[in-house]
Parts: C-alpha cells; structure tokens; sequence
C-alpha cells in the first residue's frame, strides 16, 4: 500500500513485538508504543487477534508437548549424522 509507507515498517517491527509480548513482559514504553499503533492500525489488530487466539488453542491442549520447542537432543543427533556422512565420504 503505498499510501501508508511510514506505518509499513512499523507493521513488520509490530509483528516481531506481538510475538514477544506472548512469551514475556516487554517494557512499558514498547507496550506503549505498540498500544497507540495497534489503536490506528486495522492489520497489527487482526493479527495480535489471531496470535492472542492461536496461543489460546495451544494451551488448551492437553500435551504441552504440542507447542515447538528446541530440541538440543535432535541437533547433536544430526550432527553424528552429518560427521558421519563426511568420514564415509573420505574413503
Ligand atoms: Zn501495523
């Protein structure tokens, strides 16, 4: 849309923001800020509304398995993996 180009790269920071605020307490002059854009932007308000929503339905599910999580036991597997690869490769 090129008749709201000052708000366009705030849109993409606001995205970044919203997903922050879920996992943890931002501070209050981000809140502030996100607040006053969220108040005049249409598209960061369907969108915290889809997050506030999507973090509803994964709480709501018994296995707290379902949401992703960093599994350090999966990369040092694939890291075997892929050193062994590269030694079988050598000969
Ligand atoms: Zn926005």
């Amino acid at each position: 849309m090129s008749w709201f180009p000052p708000l366009a790269s705030t849109c993409q920071e606001m995205a970044r923001l919203l997903s922050d605020a879920m996992d943890h307490r931002l501070p209050w002059h981000v809140r502030i800020r996100m607040h006053v854009h969220l108040r005049m932007c249409q598209v960061c308000k369907s969108y915290q509304r889809q997050l506030v929503l999507l973090r509803h339905l994964l709480r709501r599910t018994p296995h707290s398995e379902a949401e992703p999580t960093v599994q350090p036991q999966l990369s040092a597997e694939a890291k075997e993996r892929i050193r062994r690869a590269l030694d079988s490769s050598h000969s």
